[in-house]
């Protein structure tokens, strides 16, 4: 039963963080825990690239489909979709920082070219029972998965306006590779996998560099101490999992190649897999 305490000439309830400030370094410090609640942990995250898959239209999207449809219909996995908006997003944010807009301003435009690859994905499945889930409808999940719907979601965090100004440049430094990390992790889902056009994370960009070697495991410290100059997944989301308490592993695969998603699902070390110890 909560206590109603006074003397200060306010009233609190009595709990831990009663009378304190929070902003208060040593109230911060005493809230930390080893770990949050899980929530899904037998649900994995599918991420499909926008520009790496979807923009590479039915050759890469139809066999992807197809096995993502065959997973599902197993039954042997949980899964949420989360789908990017490649090229028109690019082409989106050229457009409107030549007109001059904000930061916050251009973070808004990101989530609706994902909306329709959310859309031309959830063509191809709603065969085999999948829905576009609203972003953020996450208490739907449990409905979508007793049911055996497929969720679809798309994937830049909703900061929109509030998208805190970049260090550098103008662009959301808050993607769509970022958006969905935070999504597994608060949720606590038990698998994150990214698929891409390549084969994982190299040392360079594979596509830029004929010598790039292909990292097929590494730790986050080890990626934080020598990050490749070129990018296969948003920096932010690195700099955050060293915070975030419930992601254990990352994985990047080749959505080009058929079979790599079932296997990764299936817990197999395909492609690169960062783990955060
Ligand atoms: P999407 O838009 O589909 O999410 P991106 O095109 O942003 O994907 O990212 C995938 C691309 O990142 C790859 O096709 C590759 O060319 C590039 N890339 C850059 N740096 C690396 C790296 N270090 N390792 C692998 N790929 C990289
Ligand atoms: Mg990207």
């Amino acid at each position: 039963m909560s206590k109603l305490v006074t003397g200060d000439g306010r009233t609190h309830i009595k709990s831990k963080l009663m009378r304190e400030s929070l902003q208060d370094r040593d109230v911060i410090g005493a809230t930390d825990s080893d770990r949050d609640l899980q929530i899904f942990p037998d649900a994995a995250l599918v991420s499909i690239g926008g520009q790496s898959i979807f923009d590479r239209g039915r050759d890469a999207i139809l066999p992807l489909a197809e096995e993502l449809g065959r997973i599902h219909t197993s039954g042997k996995k949980r899964m949420v979709i989360g789908v990017g908006g490649g090229t028109r997003v690019r082409h989106t944010a050229s457009v409107a920082l030549d007109l001059g807009l904000p930061t916050g301003g251009v973070a808004q435009l990101v989530g609706a070219m994902e909306e329709l690859n959310a859309i031309m994905l959830n063509t191809l499945l709603a065969k085999h029972g999948s829905t576009t889930m609203p972003r953020d409808h996450f208490w739907d999940l449990p409905l979508y998965f007793r049911a055996g719907i497929l969720p679809i979601v798309i994937s830049v965090p909703p900061y929109h306006f509030w998208e805190p100004p970049s260090r550098e440049g103008a662009l959301p430094e808050h993607g769509s590779d970022f958006g969905l990390f935070q999504l597994a992790d608060v949720l606590s889902l038990g698998q994150l996998i990214y698929v891409k056009d390549e084969d994982g994370l190299y040392d360079k960009d594979p596509k830029k560099h004929d010598d790039a070697k292909l990292i097929p495991k590494i730790t986050l410290d080890a990626l934080l101490a020598n990050p490749p100059a070129e990018s296969i997944l948003d920096r932010a989301l690195f700099a955050q999992w060293k915070q975030a308490k419930n992601i254990k592993r990352v994985q990047i695969i080749n959505g080009l190649k058929p079979g790599q998603l079932t296997a990764a699902l299936d817990g197999e070390d395909v492609g690169t897999v960062i783990t955060k110890e």
